[in-house]
């Protein structure tokens, strides 16, 4: 067997991609994801669209891996991974969605999550789950669907339905309905998984009142979960790896020793550093969540920090779609290129609340400092910095909480292949930032995760091996300069704060 399927769905595009045993893409196929949003600060996706997507670009991926013909048994296993958080409610006879997914960005319950806080929940939840009471996780998100759909409550007593985060709509599709699975790593996304049982949690099941039956069931994020449906792909593959995309990136950008850390530069910007194989607690309002179970061997599980920024590249999809002064994402370069600077401009993207380490749900995106020669270049380049800055921000909370210093940055996403972008991370951080060959790096890990359980990857040092750079951006800002743009960014965001109302 030649290839490994890799199926990645993200926020914005359902993507597969094929990859062989050198870790090359071999093909790949893509189709844009229908972004909903009925209120402000709500966003959501129909999950069929999400499950017809998938299915679409993975036939055509692997056809174009055959040069025109698809050839099922060149696959060793299908690997899945998935926008992480989002919340599809699905009745477990017709298969149909009962609502729309609630999405990872949704602000929706934000009210709720400060009821949690105030009822004096916040403590035990950080110890249990190694989470900040925010309505970006998909408890909440959950809850609001029994309480808002009419009926669903009871029918999800009755065991009618079933919840699952996208990689569990997907499984549940690809088996026909057979399977109701989610992996370790995407479970501790919901606020409802117990970090050190690994297993759901019954006292926050009845908080927030979720009937244990609606749950899927968690297995290891690298192992044979069950054969695809052979209607489906011409043939069954097994489905071998289960990983949330951020946890698909640290894996696929070879971070398996503790004090390795990602960034990945896509809707959102999403920091993680490998703990190890016990879970350690932030004092720093990061997030502490499970890497990935399995595969065999030296880290069996693995712990992250995480910190989690909201809107990265998705600010630049806002200069396009909404501002419209550009056309293309990549045009933002040579935008923000016209300036030297931004002239005290800053953009503080909290479009959808902040996360890491402010986690204000009710802050709102704002533009300060600008004069009468404030033009479209400098807004340009004020939108990446807010992007490397909010990553800075991040990098700071978990360079405090590391007990190593962290020498380096892996980066990775779709905007990672910004020059600009990427040497303004550098200067920011005051580390240098290293961009791999591969930047497909989500796919890549959970196509690893999927082909070490089937024996198609010997084990992590094969791995680690075909990690190669692409290129290294090295600081050039002096120290007094870094620290003076941090100060002032830290102002404009003071100023985001608090502007929802309840
Ligand atoms: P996701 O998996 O979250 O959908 P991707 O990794 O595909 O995201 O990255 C797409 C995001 O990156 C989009 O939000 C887009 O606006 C942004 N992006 C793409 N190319 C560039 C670029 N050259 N400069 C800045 N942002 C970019």
């Amino acid at each position: 067997m030649k290839y490994v399927l890799a199926l990645d769905q993200g926020t914005t595009s359902s993507r597969a991609i094929v990859f062989d045993r050198a870790g090359s893409v071999v093909a790949a196929a893509q189709r844009e994801l229908r972004q909903i949003f009925p209120q402000p600060g709500w966003v959501e996706h129909d999950p069929r669209e999400i499950w017809a997507t998938q299915h679409a670009v993975a036939l055509e991926a692997m056809k174009n891996a055959g040069e025109g013909t698809s050839r099922p048994a060149d696959f060793a296993a299908i690997a899945i991974t998935n926008q992480r958080e989002t919340t599809v409610l699905w009745d477990r006879e017709s298969g149909q969605p009962v609502a729309n997914a609630i999405v990872w960005q949704d602000r929706r319950t934000a009210s709720r999550c400060d009821e949690l806080r105030a009822q004096g929940h916040a403590a035990r939840i950080q110890k249990k789950t190694g989470l900040v009471i925010d309505a970006y996780f998909s408890g909440t998100k959950l809850e609001w669907l029994l309480d808002n759909v009419p009926g669903a409550r009871e029918r999800a007593e009755r065991g009618e339905l079933a919840f699952g985060t996208v990689d569990s709509w997907l499984v549940w599709n690809l088996t026909g309905g057979r399977v109701h699975a989610t992996d370790a790593g995407n479970a501790s996304r919901t606020m409802l998984f117990n970090l050190r049982t690994m297993d759901w949690d019954d006292e926050l099941l009845a908080v927030l009142r979720i009937p244990r039956g609606v749950l899927p069931r968690v297995v290891p994020s690298s192992g044979v979960v069950a054969d695809s449906e052979a209607s489906l792909l011409g043939g069954a593959l097994p489905i071998a790896g289960i990983t949330g995309d951020q946890q698909a990136a640290t894996f696929g950008q070879a971070c398996f020793a503790p004090g390795m850390a990602k960034n990945t530069y896509g809707t959102g910007c999403f920091m993680l550093m490998n703990t190890g194989a016990a879970p350690v607690a932030s004092r720093n309002r990061l997030l502490t969540t499970v890497g990935w179970q399995g595969p065999p061997g030296a880290h069996r599980t693995a712990y992250c920090l995480e910190g989690s920024v909201f809107m990265a590249g998705a600010t630049v999809q806002w200069l396009r779609d909404g501002l419209q002064i550009i056309q293309s994402a990549p045009e933002v370069e040579s935008l923000a290129a016209q300036v030297d600077d931004t002239g005290d401009v800053y953009l503080v993207p909290a479009f959808a609340g902040l996360g890491t380490p402010d986690w204000d749900g009710y802050a709102r995106g704002t533009l300060v400092g600008m004069t009468r020669g404030t033009s479209r270049s400098h807004i340009a380049r004020a939108a990446l910095e807010a992007i490397a800055l909010q990553s800075a921000d991040v990098f700071a909370a978990m360079s405090r909480d590391a007990r190593i210093p962290l020498r380096e940055l892996r980066v990775d996403g779709g905007a990672s292949r910004n020059n600009l972008l990427m040497q303004m991370q550098a200067d920011f951080l005051g580390v240098p930032v290293v961009r791999p060959q591969v930047t497909e790096t989500t796919a890549l890990g959970a196509a690893y995760l999927a082909g070490l359980a089937t024996g198609f990857w010997r084990d992590a040092d094969e791995i680690a091996a075909q990690w190669q750079v692409d290129r290294r951006f090295e600081p050039r800002l002096a120290q007094p300069q870094r620290e003076s743009k941090l100060a002032r960014w830290r102002e404009a965001v003071e100023r985001s704060r608090g502007w929802a109302q309840p």
